[in-house]
């Protein structure tokens, strides 16, 4: 079959591999399409914990093709998803509960090999149908998932505003999802017109045109836009980009909440004052991927609490894999890329 094979970091070849043949317990998945995104890139790089030879890809939505002894779960034909994350089940972290935690996390597409090929193969208990939701909108199931865990992450207070910092796929769905969590109204801001366009065709409350590279400007128009003047309970980071980063605390309101989403490089460093977190009392969170969202967010999207429409612009052929990659790092006009397989 024909995959995107990498044999060390920025080496790779769409090249023949061995078909995978699910073995027991196992299911194989003709693959439709695959959704790249920011962690793809770092993954290029040899960032995000990337271990090569690496086939990537992590958010799959396909059909079931062969199932391996003892699965009765699933049908021939029917379309499903993959939970890429997949925990050790006996680290401390494990066995305390905290799954998410996992000190020996296991990643398809990260460090095992993923969906960016004709077939893949994938243990039933990761695998999660999504009969009857548009291929379109199932290919979301992945960042849905994680977006599902970063509600959760942020626990956010009933009635409180919200805003979220880009504009991306994985910012649209989880302003979503803030949304139907309770807030009471939810802000996206980003530097992409039509980003934001789409974010207000899905339902988003206001949006806000900030510019790349005046954080001072960002700050005083993000305040002005808040519901009170006074900034917002909770500010998401969901750029990956530290000087959006830096503008996080002070657009928090008293007593609000920091979470950071987005992906940024390992090394990179985002500034805040002390003070400031010490006397408004601001809390500062992280939400890393997900381990048991992806029932919920498939959920989401069936139900349409979730909604995609607008948000794929690209798609391209396996072959065209470095022009995916191309497009989602450097086209102003890409909002998702998607492979079809
Ligand atoms: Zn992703
Ligand atoms: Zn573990």
């Amino acid at each position: 079959m024909k995959a995107v094979h990498y044999d060390a970091a920025k080496t790779w070849s769409v090249t023949d591999v061995p078909t995978p043949e699910a073995a027991p317990g196992q299911v194989r998945i003709k693959v439709g399409q695959v959704g790249v995104c920011g962690t793809d890139l770092h993954i290029h790089e040899g960032e995000f914990g990337a271990v090569f030879p690496l086939i990537p890809g992590h958010e799959v939505v396909g059909v079931v093709d062969q199932l391996g002894d003892g699965v009765d779960r699933f049908q021939i034909g029917e379309q499903v998803t993959v939970n890429p994350n997949v925990y050790c089940g006996q680290c401390a972290y494990c066995l305390a509960g905290r799954l998410g935690q996992c000190a020996a996390m296991l990643g398809y597409g990260s460090n095992f090999q993923g969906f960016f090929a004709e077939y893949a193969v994938a243990d039933h208990k990761l695998v999660f149908s999504t009969e009857g939701i548009p291929a379109d909108t199932a290919v979301f199931s992945e960042p849905t998932s994680c977006a599902m865990h970063g509600l959760e992450s942020l626990q956010m207070r009933p009635g409180g505003s919200a805003l979220v910092l880009g504009a991306g796929p994985t910012g649209l769905l989880l302003a979503q999802l803030i949304a139907s969590g309770g807030a009471s109204s939810v802000t996206v801001a980003g530097p992409s017109q039509f980003k934001l366009d789409t974010a207000s065709r899905l339902g988003v409350d206001q949006v806000v045109r900030i510019s790349r590279d005046d954080p001072d400007a960002n700050i005083a128009a993000l305040l002005a836009a808040s519901p009170h003047g006074d900034g917002y309970d909770a500010v998401v980071e969901a750029t990956g980009s530290p000087t959006v980063g830096d503008i996080c605390v002070p657009l928090t309101r008293r007593g609000g909440t920091v979470l950071i989403y987005g992906v940024t490089s390992e090394s990179d460093l985002v500034r805040f004052h002390p003070f400031d977190v010490f006397r408004r009392e601001i809390t500062i969170k992280g939400s890393f991927a997900e381990m048991t969202s992806f029932g919920a967010a498939i959920d989401a999207l069936r139900g349409g609490r979730v909604r995609t429409e607008g948000i794929v612009t690209h798609r391209f052929g396996l072959d065209d894999y470095g022009r995916a990659l191309d497009a989602l790092r450097a086209d102003p006009t890409a909002h998702k890329v998607v492979i079809v397989a």
